[in-house]
């Protein structure tokens, strides 16, 4: 405002219209500049490059060109969630398929379905596996920690833990995964993990053990032994 007045001459300013100040050798009619646009037309959309853009925003955005300027029509970012919603790996319990689901979506209890087979991720029941396939999808690809029981049929201190493990299930998901690896099944997991008794549990943050416990727990002592596993991702 300031600026304007003092530094361009009064005289000046009244002689010239302004599409004479910016062309002046142009004797003819007014010609409309080049970079403004018709009125009401739109120019191109597109993503626009995080460059540039504050730290605390969204990995992109979507922007619209309009006659005003280049407006933000979208954002990425959910409101009222984190400085950058990233994405975590979730896979699939029931096809293995691998899935994005952002943190916050997670963190506010929400439970994401698969893209691929459309069944929920979470269900409030352990994952059962019942082959080193299986545990190496679920274990090493999923990014949110990952809590496994290893047991057997024929344990039965691992049965008369079961209904722990689900209650467990229940109310630890979306945060962390659980999962049941039958020993009998999958040997070469068990021997993998030097497992020498049952039940064994052994909690992973992507696909690295975090600590392990044997002997039966009860749904808060599993709770416990799982509690910091979010922090720590
Ligand atoms: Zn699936």
């Amino acid at each position: 405002m300031r600026r304007g007045a003092t530094s361009v001459p009064a005289q000046v300013d009244q002689a010239s219209p302004s599409h004479r100040r910016q062309s002046p050798r142009c004797g003819g009619a007014p010609q409309r500049p080049r970079s403004v646009r018709s009125p009401g037309r739109e120019g191109p959309r597109g993503f626009l490059s995080p460059a540039g853009l504050p730290k605390s925003s969204a990995s992109a955005y979507l922007y619209r060109d309009s006659p005003e300027g280049r407006i933000l029509w979208r954002q990425t970012r959910r409101p009222g969630a984190g400085a950058v919603d990233d994405n975590l790996i979730i896979a699939c319990p029931h096809c293995g398929g691998l899935n994005r689901s952002p943190r916050s979506r997670l963190s506010a209890g929400e439970l994401p379905t698969c893209g691929r087979c459309h069944a929920p991720l979470f269900d409030g029941r352990p994952t059962e596996l019942s082959s080193a396939e299986a545990f190496d999808r679920l274990v090493g690809k999923t990014e949110i920690p990952v809590l496994v029981d290893f047991w057997a049929a024929w344990c039965g201190p691992c049965r008369a833990m079961a209904p722990e493990f689900e209650a467990a299930a229940r109310s630890l998901e979306p945060q962390v995964r659980l999962a049941k690896l039958d020993t009998e099944a999958a040997p070469d997991i068990a021997a993998r993990y030097g497992i020498r008794s049952i039940p064994t549990m052994i909690l992973f943050s992507r696909g690295q053990e975090v600590r392990r416990q044997s002997g039966a727990m009860s749904r808060s002592a599993i709770a416990a032994f799982s509690g910091g596993a979010s922090s720590s991702v």
